[in-house]
């Protein structure tokens, strides 16, 4: 019986360049993004040039992570406590948390048959709420047709912000991810597309929203330090309105993301012909199920999601078992335990309210996911989802 050895969690070192450049910053003492010495630029600002470059939009923020940048960006988008937010039911622990943390309350929408926030869903629900903020998660970099979002948003006046953990790099219909919204979070993490263990940034075309962002990240009154600051005289009307929520990006992680950011687009085409491989090898079992993926949507798969919907919960946990022991790693976020880093929608018991969302739990309950880390090749590719085909077959 084949066993697949390699480990779904072990990343890339650093690129040699990274480490060079945190040496640098480690020898010279100065690691705060506000130690500079005259004249000098720092790493911390020059990611952040570096980043809005990427985007094409004028402001980036470097912060501490990308929960964190979610709940500065609800502060400064100007949410207030009981303000209601729609965000997707199908996402990752801290956006709830982020919403919970600016005082929001989360109204959770549907999850779709494709993975994809309920359109319809959501339409229905900001007529009934009355909502004014949107956190719209891009969870496992599946996007959801961000022409119909922002007429929806233009159409109720909804603040947008988007959650790009997991679609840095990724495009809908020829513009990038992190685009359509007033403000967009970005995650750094280990385990996204650029690793700094933690860290976030936030990207937005307004110079209030980014004066507000810079006060909140606990900037000691040094705002005009940052290279990708607005003209003071829009920080004179606020700075003495906004708390300092301390929650900077350091220069060493600075240092450390700059690399791996210029071998982004190189790094997201490794991650989809590796996406590419194990979905050919899963197809060969016609009891796995992918979703419908439009050409407008140019994701980055740096995990790989499908369905069993001929598989009792019963089975579902038999398949996580049985590949497990032959090496390979699936989550199921349709489990009614959270574990490791998945949790459903229903296990967020701090919610004042949790609706049942039957659509969502019928499509999690089906819906298996794996990482694909780019330490694996090709071979590694083929092994596991013949692992995963030979285990789905003969359950
Ligand atoms: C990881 C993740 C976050 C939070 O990122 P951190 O940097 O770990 O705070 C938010 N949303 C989604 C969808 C994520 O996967």
């Amino acid at each position: 019986m084949k066993i697949f050895e390699k480990s779904f969690t072990q990343q890339e070192p650093i690129p040699e360049a990274g480490i060079q450049a945190a040496c640098e910053v480690m020898r010279s003492g100065r690691l705060h993004r506000y130690n500079l010495v005259e004249g000098e630029c720092g790493e911390a600002n020059l990611l952040e040039k570096e980043f809005s470059n990427y985007l094409g939009l004028p402001y980036v923020l470097a912060c501490a992570s990308c929960g964190y940048a979610l709940h500065i960006a609800l502060k400064a988008a100007g949410i207030q406590s009981g303000d209601i937010v729609l965000t997707n039911a199908f996402t990752l622990a801290p956006v709830p948390g982020a919403i919970h943390n600016s005082g929001g309350v989360p109204e959770l929408i549907e999850l779709t048959e494709d993975y994809l926030i309920d359109l319809e869903h959501l339409e229905q629900s900001v007529q009934r709420t009355k909502a004014r903020f949107f956190l719209l998660s891009h969870m496992r970099g599946h996007i959801v047709n961000m022409e119909q979002v922002e007429s929806l948003c233009q159409k109720y006046n909804l603040y947008l912000i988007e959650d790009c953990a997991h679609t840095m790099g990724a495009q809908w219909n020829g513009r990038k991810s992190g685009t359509f919204g007033q403000i967009s979070c970005f995650s750094t993490q280990t385990y996204k597309h650029i690793n700094s263990g933690e860290g976030g940034l936030l990207a937005t075309k307004d110079p209030e929203v980014m004066a507000k962002l810079i006060l909140y990240s606990g900037s000691y009154m040094l705002f005009e330090t940052h290279t990708l600051a607005p003209d003071p005289e829009v920080f004179a009307a606020i700075r003495y309105n906004i708390p300092n929520y301390s929650g900077r990006m350091d220069q060493l992680r600075a240092a450390i993301l700059r690399p791996q950011l210029a071998a982004l687009d190189e790094q997201v085409a490794r991650w989809n012909a590796l996406y590419c491989c194990v979905a050919e090898g899963l197809q060969k079992s016609s009891k796995i199920i992918f979703p419908n993926r439009p050409p407008e949507e140019k994701f980055v798969g740096s995990s790989i999601q499908f369905s069993l919907p001929d598989f009792s919960e019963q089975q579902i946990r038999q398949v996580l078992v049985r590949c497990k022991e032959r090496g390979v790693v699936l989550k199921w976020f349709g489990d009614s335990v959270p574990r490791g880093f998945t949790s459903r929608y229903d296990s967020w018991h701090y919610l004042d309210s949790l609706p049942e969302l039957l659509r969502t739990k019928k499509v999690l309950a089906k819906l298996l996911d794996m990482r694909i880390p780019l330490t694996f090749l090709r071979e590694d590719c083929l092994l596991l989802s013949e692992i995963i085909v030979d285990v789905v077959e003969n359950l």
